[in-house]
């Protein structure tokens, strides 16, 4: 890898970038992570509207790669829930219908689950990163990141983001939710980290 090197991240939210880049930055050294107020480009956010993860990712990196003509990394996450077939899944962010919120998001989930047992409670959540640095199928890499836990049954924590008031790792013993831990901690175990240490490798063979 060479120093000089940058790398778009076609997303608009900032904890999202900052989030990426304190993943990559160590793995790749000398990167330059840029979000889309880094470049001055007009930029359509593409609509998500792949089954999976995935094709999601893919759609977003294509878009930023098509906007900056820099290799760009994008992500799609969500929360797969064992006792309604994996949703809300690529549904995530607008479960409970547009604007985005996540308490209402928390809400309904809670109340979807209001009658499975605790031993039924397993979800877990799962982020795909698509890193694009060309054009066709030749110029992409896309891995698949998961973090396995349980749902409760009232919110804690006010870290974090989304559903994470509601979500107990697997990988957090004590029974702290994905909101009461450090960012370093969440980093960790999380679908994103994991994806993301993932494909850092992968992408410093590309720049
Ligand atoms: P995306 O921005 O399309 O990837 O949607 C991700 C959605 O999934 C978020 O709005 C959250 O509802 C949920 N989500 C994904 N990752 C996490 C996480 O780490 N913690 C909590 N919620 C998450």
């Amino acid at each position: 890898m060479t120093g000089g090197a940058r790398v778009f991240v076609a997303s608009r939210n900032a904890k999202k970038i900052e989030e990426m880049e304190r993943i990559l930055a160590p793995l790749v050294p000398g990167v330059e992570v840029l979000g889309l107020d880094d470049v001055g480009v007009h930029y359509d956010e593409p609509v998500e509207d792949a089954p999976t993860f995935e094709g999601n990712a893919l759609i977003k990196a294509r878009a930023g790669f098509a906007a900056t003509g820099i290799p760009s990394v994008a992500d799609d996450s969500g929360l797969c829930v064992d006792a309604l077939n994996g949703m809300p899944g690529v549904l995530s962010a607008r479960w409970s219908g547009p604007p985005k919120d996540d308490e209402r998001n928390n809400r309904l989930l809670l109340d979807q689950l209001a009658d499975v047992p605790d031993e039924r409670r397993g979800a877990h959540f799962t982020c795909a990163v698509a890193f694009v640095y060309a054009d066709g199928p030749d110029g992409q890499l896309v891995v698949e990141g998961r973090m396995p836990g349980r749902v409760l049954r009232a919110p804690a924590g006010e870290g974090g983001f989304g559903y994470d008031p509601l979500f107990v790792a697997d990988d957090t013993p004590d029974g702290r939710t994905s909101a009461e831990l450090s960012v370093e901690e969440k980093d960790a175990i999380s679908h994103r980290g994991r994806a993301m240490r993932e494909i850092a490798s992968r992408i410093a063979e590309h720049l």
